[in-house]
């Protein structure tokens, strides 16, 4: 029998501050110009662009500068094969120019499925009552951060938290603090994670200071869809997350609260895959101008089938493998210094591709069940997850296939603690020189996360590009040689967490 996770009605009715949205609206108009995108996605409709200014676009694009949402939408009308594929390896070279052939892995972290809202898309919304509800206690998180940290490796999570007061902005501050905590044993050294990013309902600004202090990556928010008529449609208007706007200034209250980097993100399938593209675009913008910062990353999930969703089989929006492709190249022209992360709701043979059109994140041995990683068999009977993973290859398979292609595993998490975070790293991202210490900081974690969890096939297959690595340190970078090779050594012997 369920049991009732109704929340008290003082608790809900309190959780939005219309004064931390109103503050930050042009006289009461919000940044996402509804008819506008509309207008600018029906110009030339079904009618392919002119080669020579797809070029041009392109090579603005390998300039790394922004494009504007009108080159956006051009871009959005090309369907010929042979300008798609000029798009997908510019797409690629420009984050080969920005990120080198980086790759950084996390895991996704689900700690509670209790939730007030009713996201029709979602199988933790209120009203699916086959779903068990469960939200981890002190000691099952730390179960479930020594397989991860100490079986698979992680060295970076996404935490990831319903909306309840279970789940509340406390919960989340403690339970950040015992992630941090754990400190496991591994072949060689020791592990622990030493980045966690947070995906979370938007909060207000005092709650968001809290939850930067106890030391955060990335805080994300996903829009889910920024058209206002199938946003109403998905999230009733009397649930917390029906007020849109809430949910659009979280990132501005996100950045007042001191946190520097955010992601934000639309699930790819609730409206019309052009229009949120487009106001993703839109969204980076208004950061730019209002805060002086981008969004540091870009999620583009694609709706997957849940328990209880309202979303059927002939779902008018559902996105093709084809446009879906389209749609991460556009985004890695569009804004070239960004990360973009694809997720394990991607099938492999799609993520493999991805990695050839600019993305820069992967999730791997990734569970979503509550509980998932330390016992699998009862969080899979439970029936506790929020939708089915498309890509479920081990960390160690998803490295090696990585390495086979030429990529470099990087596990780094210097940023955030050494003061590479918002518009310091995005003005080094910008300027190509932030590769000066990812190179270095990802060659000493791959070699760490090597010698600890790899097994010998990804051993074998990953070795040569770490040598290629260093000789590339050695030509490229060479004052930066003797520190990287006493840290390097060091590494080698067991010693952990060095970073530059
Ligand atoms: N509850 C918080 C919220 O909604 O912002 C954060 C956690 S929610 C579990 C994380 C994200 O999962 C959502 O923002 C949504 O984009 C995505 N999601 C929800 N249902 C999904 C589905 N059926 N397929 C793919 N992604 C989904
Ligand atoms: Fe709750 Fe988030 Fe799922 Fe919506 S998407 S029902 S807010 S967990």
């Amino acid at each position: 029998m369920q049991v009732d996770h109704t929340a008290p009605a003082s608790w809900v009715n309190t959780r939005i501050k219309q004064d931390e949205v109103f503050k930050y609206m042009d006289h009461g108009r919000d940044f996402i110009p509804d008819d506008e995108i509309e207008a600018k996605i029906r110009v030339d409709e079904g009618k392919e662009p002119d080669p020579q200014q797809v070029r041009a676009i392109l090579a603005k694009s390998m300039a790394i500068k922004d494009l504007t949402t009108d080159e956006v939408a051009v871009l959005i009308r090309v369907n010929d094969k042979a300008m798609l594929e000029e798009m997908r390896q510019t797409a690629f070279n420009v984050k080969q120019k920005v990120y080198d052939n980086r790759i950084v892995t996390f895991a996704p972290f689900y700690l509670g499925n209790y939730c007030v809202n009713r996201c029709s898309y979602c199988g933790f919304n209120h009203d699916n009552d086959t779903c068990k509800r469960k939200v981890l206690n002190d000691e099952e998180i730390r179960h479930e951060v020594e397989v991860l940290a100490g079986k698979i490796g992680h060295k970076r999570l996404i935490v990831v938290y319903g909306e309840h007061p279970k789940n509340d902005v406390d919960y989340i501050v403690e339970s950040l603090k015992t992630i941090y905590s754990v400190k496991t044993k591994t072949r060689n050294g020791t592990n622990s994670i030493r980045r966690v990013n947070v995906n979370a309902p938007p909060f207000s600004i005092a709650d968001l200071k809290r939850i930067n202090e106890a030391g955060i990556g990335t805080y994300q928010v996903f829009q889910e869809t920024y058209h206002k008529k199938t946003y109403a449609r998905m999230h009733p208007v009397n649930t917390i997350k029906g007020n849109y706007n809430w949910r659009l200034y979280c990132m501005h209250r996100a950045m007042e609260a001191g946190i520097d980097d955010v992601g934000i993100g639309a699930l790819f399938g609730l409206y019309d895959w052009r229009f949120e593209l487009m106001a993703l675009v839109y969204h980076t913008q208004e950061l730019e101008k209002r805060l002086g910062i981008g969004a540091h990353t870009v999620s583009f999930p694609r709706l997957q089938p849940a328990l209880n969703s309202i979303i059927t089989p002939d779902w008018p929006y559902l996105v093709s493998d084809e446009d879906f492709k389209k749609i991460m190249m556009i985004i890695r022209l569009a804004v070239p210094y960004t990360g973009m992360i694809v997720t394990a709701r991607e099938k492999a043979e799609i993520r493999n591709e991805a990695v050839m059109m600019g993305v820069t994140q992967m999730d791997a041995s990734s569970r979503i069940e509550i509980g998932g990683y330390s016992d699998v068999v009862t969080a899979q009977k439970e029936n506790k997850q929020q939708f089915i993973l498309g890509d479920t290859r081990s960390l160690d398979a998803l490295i090696r296939d990585l390495a086979a292609m030429g990529h470099v595993t990087s596990f780094c998490t210097a940023g955030y603690r050494c003061g590479r975070t918002g518009k310091c790293i995005m003005d080094l991202l910008r300027s190509g020189t932030e590769g000066k210490f990812c190179k270095l900081n990802a060659v000493l974690t791959f070699q760490e996360w090597l010698d600890d969890f790899a097994s010998d096939d990804t051993k074998r297959l990953s070795q040569p590009l770490i040598d290629r690595e260093i000789n590339e340190i050695k030509q490229k970078n060479p004052q930066a040689l003797d520190i990287f090779i006493n840290y390097y050594e060091r590494v080698k012997k067991g010693e952990r967490d060095l970073y530059l």
